[in-house]
């Protein structure tokens, strides 16, 4: 073992990057960008804008929202194009999209859920209906997201009061484990490489070695297996680690 204490601790720079639900509005009317970004800001999202269909596609590359809300006329590539191409792609196949426009058509509509739309909104439209299908969405798509206590096999989490359990048992977990648990209970039974799990977890701006992970799943393990039960998580040769769906 050659990193010092200091080295591991380090990485709890970012506390809020795992737990709090990250949006990326894609609008080029900037009133409508503030008025959005406000309310999403006010739900406790952590909010991103971009501002063309190129930019989308970019910064949704670089780290994956939890769900988008895309307008759909854009300026270099429209909306429904960016929405096409996240669809045709294995990483982003499943990202929740939420299409904002100011047509109204019925074909139109119909266009935008083709190509795999999770909801349409009709400009204009009022931002407590526009949260209520965010929060609709996101609870059919990522229930682990829209909860605060959330129950995997005989592990429970509890976001608002930071609180994990397993069998019952309270478990006592470092901030970085918990951000961990955190991220695997959002999507159980996925692998995640080192990799993943640093950008997710760490944030992608913190320069942090992959090793460091390892030392952190070590941790939550020992501390998870002090309620008993079956080692939850899974280490996957060559590829990461997964938790146990329950
Ligand atoms: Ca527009």
């Amino acid at each position: 073992m050659h990193s010092t204490a200091s080295e591991l601790e380090r990485p709890a720079m970012r506390p809020a990057a795992a737990t709090k639900p990250y949006a990326l509005i894609v609008e080029d009317e900037p009133a409508l960008v503030e008025l959005i970004k406000y309310n999403l800001v006010k739900e406790g999202y952590e909010v991103t804008v971009a501002t063309d269909g190129e930019e989308a596609l970019l910064t949704i590359e670089e780290r994956q929202p939890d769900i988008v809300l895309l307008d759909w006329m854009l300026p270099k590539l429209a909306g429904i194009e960016v929405a096409r191409r996240l669809r045709s792609k294995a990483s982003t196949r499943n990202l929740p999209i939420i299409m904002l426009t100011a047509r109204a058509e019925e074909t139109d509509r119909i266009r935008g859920l083709d190509v795999g739309a999770d909801d349409y909104m009709t400009k204009p439209f009022s931002m407590s209906e526009l949260t209520a299908r965010i929060r609709a969405v996101m609870r059919r798509i990522r229930p682990a997201l829209a909860e605060d206590v959330v129950v995997v096999g005989d592990i429970s989490i509890d976001r608002a009061a930071h609180r994990v359990t397993r069998n019952q048992v309270e478990i006592h977990l470092g901030p970085t484990e918990f951000r961990l648990l955190d991220y695997f209970i959002q999507h159980p039974g996925r692998v995640f490489s080192r990799e993943q799990l640093l950008d997710a977890v760490w944030g992608s701006d913190v320069y942090v070695e992959t090793r460091t992970v390892d030392v952190h799943i070590g941790r939550l393990r020992k501390a998870l297996s002090k309620a008993g039960g079956e080692d939850p998580i899974r280490t996957v040769r060559s590829a990461g680690y997964a938790l146990n769906a329950g």
